[in-house]
């Protein structure tokens, strides 16, 4: 038989959360070593169990959960995410503006392949959460990042939004509050964004998957609560705020200048339709979640465990010699930087590698969210105290050696 290469169109796609340096710890953990995970946002597994009610009613329902529904979804939990949209002050949703999906994961590459003819741009966060940039790649698209910048606590450099805007551009992505960095963006900020959009006809795409996972009595904005003459979508779901990713329940919200997009919404209606629908079960759990007691408050609240365990891990990231960490407002990471004259880092999966061999911890390297230099790596801070205290120890313990050499 021929060799079977992969896709061209997989060419300028790469997802590096669950890339080679992940492989090599799976490995070690077949040979029996125990690694101490910071990679990842899988919250349940450290843990941070859902909520029960979630669970039970998940239960309850999987007996009825067996059909297809709508391709949209059942009307229940698009009415629930309508109620939602209404508390989040984003105008005149209705449930027909709202697709349910297999996480937000879905429909991010959806709404992508809906709206993108090869060569089109799409202005992306750097650094990003990297499905992003591999979306816009894998729908022909070209990703071109903007910075966010850690000097001004990783805000988007509207500047640099602004001269990367070119006729191709056709929409920009907000990650807010960001993945990797924990920013969470005030209004002054989304309304600068709202204003490019608008005077260059841009759709705006928000991930806000986070919304609920701010601390210190911080205050989320939908950018898409801020206009009614720019075309929005808004993704969100239970993976993170109802600490739930494996039930894969996630949502878009189309609102704005709908008026205008209906040849794409007919797109997204049809890509929405051949995946037939999103998983019964999950959707099932959307009404419950977003109507029950928001335990997420009591974890994010000072003294909760995601507060505390944020204030340690960047009290003793920011001990370390020649590391700075912008602490993050909200979200699960942080995304510190290492002082390149002290860490000269040429390949910073090289980088990732070696502390997994030499430490056993396992963290995603900068380049990995599109990041431009291999000066910075992401943490999760969701293993309990003890563990985050052992995880940062041998970091530090790592960067020592790699001072010395
Ligand atoms: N968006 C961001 C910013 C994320 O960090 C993640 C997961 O880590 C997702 C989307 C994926 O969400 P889901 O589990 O709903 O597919």
């Amino acid at each position: 038989m021929h060799p079977v290469p992969k896709s061209s169109k997989l060419a300028g796609v790469c997802y590096d959360i669950r890339g080679p340096v992940l492989e090599k710890a799976r490995r070690m953990e077949e040979d029996g070593q125990h690694i101490i995970k910071l990679n990842i946002g899988n919250i349940a597994a450290f843990g941070l169990e859902p909520p029960d009610e979630i669970v039970q009613d998940m239960i309850r329902n999987l007996p009825d959960a067996a059909g297809y529904t709508d391709s949209k979804g059942l009307f229940a939990p698009r009415k629930a995410v309508v109620h939602y949209s209404q508390q989040k002050r984003i105008a005149g949703v209705t449930v027909d503006d709202v697709y349910l999906g297999n996480g937000a994961s879905e429909l991010i590459t959806l709404s992508m392949n809906a709206l993108l003819n090869n060569g089109d741009e799409v202005l992306i966060p750097a650094p990003d959460y990297p499905l992003w940039t591999a979306s816009v790649a894998l729908s022909g698209g070209t990703p071109v990042h903007y910075i966010c910048d850690e000097q001004s606590d990783w805000m988007p450099d509207l500047a640099d939004m602004a001269a990367k805007i070119t006729e191709r551009t056709r929409a920009i992505v907000v990650i807010n509050p960001n993945n990797p960095t924990g920013a969470l963006y005030p209004v002054e900020i989304l309304q600068g964004i709202v204003e490019l959009a608008r005077r260059h006809q841009l759709i705006v795409v928000a991930d806000e998957i986070y919304d609920k996972t701010v601390y210190d009595g911080n205050v989320h904005t939908s950018i898409a609560s801020l206009a009614d003459d720019v075309l929005f979508l808004t993704l969100n779901g239970l993976s993170k705020n109802y600490r739930s990713c494996g039930y894969r329940a996630g949502w878009m919200i189309v609102s704005g200048a709908r008026a205008h997009a209906r040849d794409y919404i007919e797109g997204l209606n049809m890509l929405a339709s051949m995946r037939l629908c999103a998983n019964t079960p999950g959707q099932l759990a959307i009404q419950t979640a977003l109507g029950g007691y928001q335990s997420i408050d009591d974890l994010v609240a000072p003294g909760g465990r995601l507060c505390r365990q944020r204030d340690l891990a960047h009290k003793l990231l920011s001990e370390i010699p020649g590391v700075s960490v912008v602490k993050p407002k909200a979200a699960l990471y942080m995304f510190p930087r290492l002082d390149p004259k002290l860490y000269p880092i040429a390949d910073d999966q090289q980088f990732a590698y070696e502390l997994l061999a030499e430490q056993k911890v396992l963290i995603v390297q900068g380049t990995g969210f599109n990041w431009p230099n291999p000066d910075h790596f992401r943490v999760v801070f969701l293993p309990n105290s003890d563990d985050l205290t052992e995880a940062i120890g041998r970091i530090a313990r790592f960067l020592d050696n790699y001072r010395a050499r």
